[in-house]
């Protein structure tokens, strides 16, 4: 028997692979193509799933094709602003940018190259998932094994896995096979997604009220113009991704044919050669499983949430979910933790991704406004509450974990704690590695073993420009601790919280309450 298997090896199974086999784990990835997806959908991802490439072993195989680029604007129906969340000259308290651009085909290769050198990993291509079985202490998969290059017959197989990650896509089989319904956040509007390979910079119309230190070339522009409204995203070297809003009455195959698709991008790039590498139609929309936990079985990724991607996070939330349960399954496989632990998974992800989804919808109806005297009406509103959202970005969308394995009510508990960059231009976890830590004001002992090892680090120690150190000071802490997704646990007295986290790993919240 396996510890995991992975239906689906997309984006978000194939980081789940990675994660999982570097702490030990032994997994099976089945994945029913035998090549990935050729077309990228997500292109752009945030500081976070930096963090999480860091510890999967796989940040030097991608950061090379991660461009990092400045935040988003919108703008308005009269082509003025209405809304910036620009990261130009703010701090990253994450050790990365805000907001990177890459081109998903290759940054799914580099993380199906990474699965042979992060431990017992097995891709098994051609591997169509097709039943489970359920038994107390572990899964049975079926699948058909699909030899096309042999010519081979579809062939049943299975294998027996302790627990079962379904990140088998949207359509997800498996949550079709555990009968889990979605929860529709009522949002569906059609979408056509243009990709090019263009040889000069875009050409807006123009714009007003850039901010100074804007450069359009480098943000991720929505045109929220009632006429067609429209997003317009740099991309990593010479890729451009434009969306168009479909219009009522306008048909998906005649929009997607090539004439129509080169007058929509044409009007962008007036001189410049470019080449059109695709354009499909899809429905944006908003859309959470009920039940993300059946048995032994986990969804995660689109398979338990879609979102329209205006803020880009539709697979950042699945890079989330994996790392969330990667770090439990190893607790349990490694520490003896109480599979119990598995039971936070939707508590702490389920809210996490209603409440960015609900973002991304509430941007999504303002932005798909056609109605010319509405959307005069929305930019004057937005504009009013400018003033008070001067200097979002797009971070300040994610919210910290609320419930789940976290010391509740400790100040500062399940934000992302901060990765200074060290004077020797590492980062902080490069030094500390991406266990659980814990950083203290005080260089004092710290009493007991603790369930799964934890690393100590006295905060001014680190050579960090104090940034640990003021990180404790701002919360009022002696002590933080850190879990291994690099969500904070808890703050407060170190033993105290050792001795609180020790008693969640063994199930024993009432004690830990
Ligand atoms: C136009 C558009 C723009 C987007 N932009 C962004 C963005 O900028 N940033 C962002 O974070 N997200 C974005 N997204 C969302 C992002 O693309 C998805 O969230 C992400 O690709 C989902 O990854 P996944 O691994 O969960 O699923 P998928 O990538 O769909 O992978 C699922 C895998 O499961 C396999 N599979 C299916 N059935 C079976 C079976 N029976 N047996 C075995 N294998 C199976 C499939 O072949 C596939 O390889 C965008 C999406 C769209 C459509």
């Amino acid at each position: 028997m396996i510890d995991v298997a992975i239906i689906g090896c997309g984006p978000v199974g194939a980081m789940a692979a990675n994660l999982l086999g570097r702490q030990g784990l032994s997994v099976v990835v089945l994945e029913k193509e035998t090549e990935h997806y050729p077309l990228p959908r997500a292109v752009h991802l945030d500081h976070e799933m930096m963090r999480l490439f860091q510890s999967a072993g796989v940040i030097d195989r991608v950061l090379p094709d991660m461009v990092a680029t400045d935040g988003h604007l919108h703008v308005g129906a009269d082509h003025g602003v209405i809304r910036y969340m620009g990261t130009v000259g703010k701090p990253k308290p994450f050790g990365w940018s805000n907001d990177y651009f890459f081109y998903q085909p290759e940054f799914e290769t580099h993380l199906r190259d990474a699965l042979a050198e992060n431990g017992d990993i097995k891709l098994l291509l051609g591997a169509e998932f097709s039943s489970l079985e359920q038994h107390d202490s572990h899964v049975r998969v079926r699948y058909f094994l699909n030899d096309t290059k042999m010519h081979l017959e579809r062939t049943e197989m299975h294998l027996d896995a302790r627990w079962v990650i379904a990140a088998d896509g949207s359509r997800s089989p498996v949550r079709k096979a555990l009968n889990v319904k979605l929860d529709d956040l009522d949002f569906e509007e059609p979408w056509l997604v243009v990709d090019a390979e263009v040889e000069g910079p875009v050409t807006f119309p123009p714009i007003s009220g850039v901010p100074a230190d804007a450069d359009l070339q480098r943000l991720s522009v929505m045109m929220c113009d009632p006429s067609r409204p429209a997003t317009v995203v740099p991309g990593r070297r010479n890729h451009r991704r434009w969306e168009f809003m479909l219009l009522p009455g306008e048909d998906d195959a005649v929009m997607m044919q090539s004439d129509n698709v080169a007058a929509l991008v044409g009007a962008w790039m007036k001189d410049v050669p470019h080449k059109i590498v695709r354009a499909a139609t899809y429905r944006f929309h908003g859309l959470v499983a009920e039940k993300w936990q059946v048995g032994r079985v986990f969804l995660a990724g689109d398979a338990a949430h879609q979102t329209p991607p205006f803020f880009g996070q539709g697979m950042c939330h699945g890079l989330r979910d994996v790392a969330n349960l990667a770090w439990k399954m190893a607790a349990i496989v490694n520490d003896g933790a109480d599979e119990a632990i598995l039971g936070t998974y939707q508590p702490e992800r389920d809210p996490h991704v209603r409440g960015v989804i609900g973002a991304a919808v509430a941007a999504g109806r303002y932005i798909c406004e056609l109605d010319p005297g509405k959307a005069a009406a929305r930019d004057a509103a937005i504009r009013e509450q400018a003033a008070q959202k001067a200097g979002e970005t797009a971070a300040d969308l994610i919210p910290a974990i609320s419930t789940g394995f976290v010391a509740p009510g400790t100040s500062g508990a399940g934000a992302r704690f901060v990765q200074p960059i060290l004077s020797d231009g590492r980062k902080l976890d490069d030094l500390t590695g991406q266990g659980w830590r814990l950083f203290v004001a005080e260089p004092r002992p710290r009493e007991g073993g603790g369930l799964s090892p934890v690393s100590t680090f006295v905060a001014s120690d680190l050579p960090d420009g104090g940034a640990v150190a003021a990180w404790l000071d701002a919360h009022g802490a002696e002590a933080v601790l850190v879990r291994p997704d690099h969500y904070v646990f808890g703050t407060g007295n170190a033993a105290d919280l050792i001795v609180v986290r020790d008693m969640l790993l063994k199930n024993k919240q009432e004690i830990a309450a």
